[in-house]
C-alpha cells in the first residue's frame, strides 16, 4: 500500500513548504500511507496538512508537525524510541522507518488496538503498541535513546526524563490544554539538561491512568 502518486507529490511539497526540511524524515513520511490511519470519512483529506479527528475524542496530528517533531528528535537507525500517545499510530509508523525499535503507549485500548492493526498490516515489525499509562513510561525497557510525547504535559515529566539515557533527546509539547503550548526539545547531557524551544502547538492533554472506555 502506497500513497497514490498524485497525492504524494502534493503531500511532499506541502510538508516542505510548511517547514519540514530533513530529507531522512521526508523519505520516511513518503513511505507511510496516512490514509490508512484516518477514518473513512476523512480519507479525502488524508494528505492535506491538517490534524483530523480519530476515535475516543482524540486527533491525528498535522503532518508538518509530525515532520518537525520527528526532525527535532534526530532519530538514528540504532535508536530505541518511546512514544507516549499512540493515537492513530501514524507517528509511530513514521518513526519505525528511522529507528531500530519503537515502543508506543496509548491510554485508550480501542485506539491502541486499531493502531496495532494498521501497523501490522504495513509489516512494521519493529513497532510495539501497548495500552497503558504512558506518563509512567516503560521502566522495563528504559533507558531510551529518544522519547516523544504527542500529548501535552503541564510540566516536564520527571518520570519520563529519568528513562532517557544520557545523550538522549526528548521532544514534547508543554503547557495547559486550553492555551497555546510550546514544543520543547530537551537533551540530557552529562552536565545536565539543555532546552530548546521550537514552536507553538496545540495537542490534546496528557492524562494519567488507562481510559475506562473500551
Ligand atoms: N501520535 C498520534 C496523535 C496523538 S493524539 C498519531 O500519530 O496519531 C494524543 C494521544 O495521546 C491520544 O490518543 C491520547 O489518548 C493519548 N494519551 C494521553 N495521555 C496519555 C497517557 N498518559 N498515556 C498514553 N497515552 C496518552
Amino acid at each position: 500500500m502506497e500513497i497514490p502518486a498524485k497525492q504524494k507529490m502534493r503531500f511532499m511539497s506541502g510538508l516542505r513548504s510548511n517547514g519540514v526540511t530533513d530529507q531522512r524524515v521526508l523519505t520516511a513520511m513518503e513511505k507511510v500511507p496516512r490514509a490508512l490511519f484516518v477514518q473513512r470519512t476523512f480519507r479525502d483529506c488524508a494528505y492535506a496538512d491538517m490534524a483530523l479527528p480519530i476515535n475516543s475524542g482524540q486527533t491525528i496530528s498535522q503532518p508538518s508537525i509530525v515532520g518537525k517533531m520527528t526532525s527535532a528528535l534526530n532519530v538514528g537507525p540504532r535508536d530505541k524510541v518511546l512514544e507516549v500517545g499512540t493515537g492513530s499510530g501514524y507517528q509511530a509508523a513514521v518513526l519505525a522507518h528511522l529507528a531500530r525499535r519503537v515502543y508506543t503507549i496509548e491510554r485508550h485500548r480501542r485506539l491502541a488496538r486499531a493502531a496495532r492493526r494498521v501497523i501490522d498490516g504495513l509489516s512494521l515489525v519493529n513497532v510495539i503498541v501497548m495500552t497503558g499509562d504512558g506518563s509512567r513510561g516503560l521502566p522495563d525497557q528504559a533507558p531510551f535513546d529518544r522519547i516523544l510525547l504527542t500529548a501535552a504535559a503541564e510540566d516536564l515529566p520527571a518520570t519520563l526524563l529519568a528513562q532517557l539515557r544520557v545523550g538522549g533527546i526528548m521532544v514534547l509539547p508543554v503547557g495547559q490544554t486550553d492555551t497555546v503550548q510550546r514544543l520543547l526539545r530537551v537533551e540530557k547531557t552529562k552536565n545536565g539538561l539543555e532546552y530548546r524551544e521550537l514552536e507553538s502547538v496545540r495537542f490534546v492533554p496528557l492524562v494519567e491512568g488507562v481510559a475506562q472506555d473500551i
